[in-house]
Parts: structure tokens; sequence; C-alpha cells
């Protein structure tokens, strides 16, 4: 595919929170302003994402564990039904994934999917004039890559993979992957949660009000759930009363919290489960482990100038991609440490500012560098300057433990119990997803 000649083609890779809010918002605001930044310039969004729906990851810890929590469609919202309203002259979603990139030509190779049911794909070429990249990360449980010496070879279709969220390469579909989970989970008795950050804490704590209700029939095993922790106490990012808060919830459950512990080798046994040894000698028996360690970038086809050692992309402080004109990067894929949905929610109002104002300046539809229009959405005001992004230091973070309470930090407080339920653990904030995909 090749640029119409007065077209700015803007593809954005990845449409999860930062990419669905761009997409929404540059369309928004460029259609007040009649789809054109003058006469006779056109604007064409790309939206490319590898799975159809969008995945309210935030609820994954409580939909993988308690599968009549919420019904599918709470949680999967397709995509292209939500920009139903726009032109095929203005958006176009491409199902598919973004496999190589050339900053130089500004050329985009996308591997398209054009029949879901044989998973058949057509490579085209995409050639921008700007380009966002919002291709996130993938938790290390959703990841076929392995973490401990010892494991076994992911390969999806075990069981062993835990969708937080879907990988880019996964074959497999969204609700195939929720499924294969949840029937792991439920089946198994004895699992094993090995990282004790948020996520970590979230499913113990989601498993923690499964034990209470098993077992099911007279003479079954309860389910035995232990979390384990590298670190001297869980949540080792909040405050210490925090940690303690999730320690007391969890143990009230009875999950076991083993706390500095580090994980050296995972074994698969030839009678089914695994053997954990722990860096002091002990071993423990599990039937399934979850592994909430780490995220990974989902960065492969990025190429590695612009990466950081790990994977991460490095901007400047306009989300700029460093180095690269007119290629901007929002969200947990940038090398910010704060790999959070308000954050990505944020930074995606700072890309479409300033994007809106590179391009009003390349067509002098408006004065561009710092006088730009009102009418994108989402943390992005409409006062001038070019925008900028701060991740800041604060801590703000939301941690229920189950279905009746939890801990948190916000403003330098330690939330309480009830106050972390009201927010968010009676529904994981699960009625926004909609609102990210129709606008
Ligand atoms: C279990 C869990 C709980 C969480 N809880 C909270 C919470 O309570 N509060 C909070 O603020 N944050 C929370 N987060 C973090 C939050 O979900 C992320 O910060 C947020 O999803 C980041 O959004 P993003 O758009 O940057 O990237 P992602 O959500 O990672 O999305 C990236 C998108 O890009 C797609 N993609 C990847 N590679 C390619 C490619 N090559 N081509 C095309 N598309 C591609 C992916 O498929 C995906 O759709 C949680 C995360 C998890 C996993």
């Amino acid at each position: 595919m090749t640029s119409q000649p007065n077209t700015i083609t803007i593809p954005i890779i990845g449409a999860s929170i930062a990419g669905l809010t761009i997409a929404h918002s540059l369309l928004s605001h460029f259609s007040t302003t009649n789809h054109t930044t003058n006469s006779t310039t056109k604007i064409k969004i790309l939206l490319i994402n590898p799975h159809p729906s969008f995945y309210w990851a935030i609820a994954a810890p409580r939909i993988l564990t308690k599968p009549t929590a919420f019904t599918e469609s709470q949680y999967l919202i397709p995509i292209a039904d939500g920009f139903a309203k726009y032109s095929p002259d203005v958006f176009e979603f491409i199902l598919g994934r973004a496999t190589s990139l050339d900053f130089e030509k500004k050329l985009l190779n996308v591997e398209e999917v054009t029949d879901t049911e044989s998973n058949k794909t057509l490579r085209q070429e995409i050639k921008y004039d700007y380009l966002v990249i919002a291709s996130g990360s993938t938790p290390s449980a959703s990841s076929t890559e392995t973490l401990f010496p010892g494991e076994d070879n992911k390969d999806g279709e075990n069981g062993e993979i835990y969708p937080f969220k879907l990988s880019p390469t996964s074959t497999t579909t969204i609700t195939e992957a929720i499924k294969s989970a949840q029937t792991t989970i439920s089946t198994a008795k004895k699992i094993t949660v090995i990282g004790a950050g948020p996520i970590g804490v979230e499913i113990a704590g989601e498993l923690g009000d499964l034990i209470s209700s098993s077992p099911s029939e007279e003479g079954e095993e309860k389910k035995v759930i232990t979390l384990i922790s590298s670190t001297p106490r869980i949540l080792p990012t909040l405050k210490p009363s925090a940690s303690e808060t999730a320690t007391s919830l969890l143990s009230k459950k009875g999950v076991r919290v083993l706390t500095d512990r580090k994980v050296i080798s995972v074994s698969p046994k030839e009678e089914g489960g695994y053997e954990i040894k722990l860096n002091n000698g002990d071993t423990l028996e599990t039937d399934i482990y979850i592994p909430t360690i780490g995220v990974l970038p989902n960065s492969s086809y990025i190429p590695r100038e612009v990466l950081d050692e790990r994977g991460w992309v490095r901007v400047d402080e306009e989300l700029k991609v460093s180095g690269v004109e007119g290629v901007y990067a929002a969200g947990d894929i940038t090398t910010h440490t704060q790999k959070l949905s308000f954050k990505a929610d944020e930074m995606a109002g700072v890309v479409v500012g300033n994007l809106v104002d590179d391009i009003n300046h390349a067509t002098g539809a408006g004065n561009g560098n710092g006088s730009r229009k009102k009418g994108w959405r989402r943390g992005c005001g409409g006062g001038g300057g070019r925008k900028t992004y701060d991740e800041g230091t604060d801590v703000m973070m939301v941690v229920p433990v189950g279905t009746s309470g939890g801990t948190g930090q916000a403003f330098g407080w330690v939330l309480v119990s009830f106050m972390v339920w009201l927010a968010k653990g009676r529904d994981y904030f699960i009625w926004k997803a909609k609102g990210y995909v129709f606008k």
C-alpha cells in the first residue's frame, strides 16, 4: 500500500489503552476540521492489532479464576465496531501484526490476517508519513518465553499460558486462551503464584477466595495456594503497612505467603505437576505455577537502535522516538517505568497534541509549534506549547485482594481496604472497557 499524494498516512501499531485513545482522539480532532488539515490534505489512520478485540487485561486476575464473574462482552470489545462510524477514507482497522520497520524509508511491514479461520496472512508494506508505536508489553505468564531453569517449553497448548494479556504472536484466540486457563486453574489443586507485585497479589487473592468454596464434593481436598516473593515483603514498592494488610488478607483466606524466597528451578514431574526449588534449599510440589515476575516489551519488529538494552523504546519528553522524525511512542512500550493504564492515557494525550501540532505545522493548516486547536481528548488539554510527559515519582496503585477488600497507595497514603473494594475490587473497572473502543 502506498500513501496517496494528498493523504497523510498515520499507522498506529497496537489497539489497546494507548493506541485506541490516540486513534479516536486524532479522528475526533480532524473530523472537527472536516477530516482535513486544509482543503487538499486528508488524514488516514491505520490502526493495526493482531487480535480483533480489545481485552480488559486489568480484570484478568478475576476473569481467569472466576469464569462467571463477568461476561465475555464486558471484557472483550470488538475493535472494528467501535470505529464503524468513520469513513474508510479516514480510518482502516488492520487485523495483523507489525513485523518490521524502516525509519529511513518510512516503511512499515505488516502481516495482515486475511482469513481468521485458517489464519491465512498477507504481507503488506505501508508507506507512512507519521507513525505511532503503541504495541505495549506481554506479562511473563502470557509469554511462551521460559523464565526458570528446567521449565517446560511452553507451547500454549498445555495450559501454561495465562492470558493476563495475549501475546501478539499467539495463534490461539483470546477466548480459547482464557477458557483453557480457566479450566487449568479450576481443576488444579495446588497452585503456586511466583512473584508478589500487584498482579501476583491480585491473582493470589482471587485464588484465595476459591479455597473456601473448594471442595465442591465431599472427600475432595481443598485448593492449596502459595504465593512466593523474592523480596522480604510482598508489594515491595508500596509502604510497609500496605504490604502488611495484603499479607494479612491473604493469610485470612488461607493463602500461604513465602517471602525472601527465590525460585531457582521449576521441573516438570513425570506423573504431572512441577517441583519448584527455592534458594533456601526447600522444594515444593505444585500442579500448576503462575509466574507474575516481569513484563516483556512487544518490540521485536522495531530497529534495535531506538531500543534500550531490555527492548523498550527510548523516547524524549515529547514522546518522540529518540532520534527519529515523525515517530512517536506511548504506553507500556516506552522506557518509562510506570507501566500503568492511566499513564498510557496521559501519554496518548501528549502524542496526540504533538502530532496535531506537527501536522498543522507541516500543512500550514494551523500555526503549528505551540498554537493549536482544541478538540482532542483524554489527558491532553488545548493549551499552548508542545506537550511533554513526566511520569513523576508518586506511586499510585490499587490492589484488590479477592472480592472483599485490598490495599493500595495514592498521594502518599495507604488506602483502606473498603476504599480499594469500592474503587476497583468489586468490578476491576470493567465498566471502563467499552469506552476505550466506542467513543
Ligand atoms: C493483570 C493486569 C492488571 C493490571 N492492572 C492495572 C491497574 O489496575 N491499573 C493500571 O493503571 N494499570 C494496570 N495494568 C497495566 C495496564 O494494563 C497497561 O499499562 C496498559 O494495558 C498499557 O496499555 P498499552 O496500550 O500501552 O499496551 P498494551 O495494553 O500492552 O497493548 C498493546 C497492544 O499492541 C498490540 N501489539 C503488540 N505487538 C504488536 C505488533 N507487532 N503489531 C501490532 N500490534 C501489536 C497488542 O496485541 C496489544 O493489543 C494491569 C496490567 C495487567 C496485565
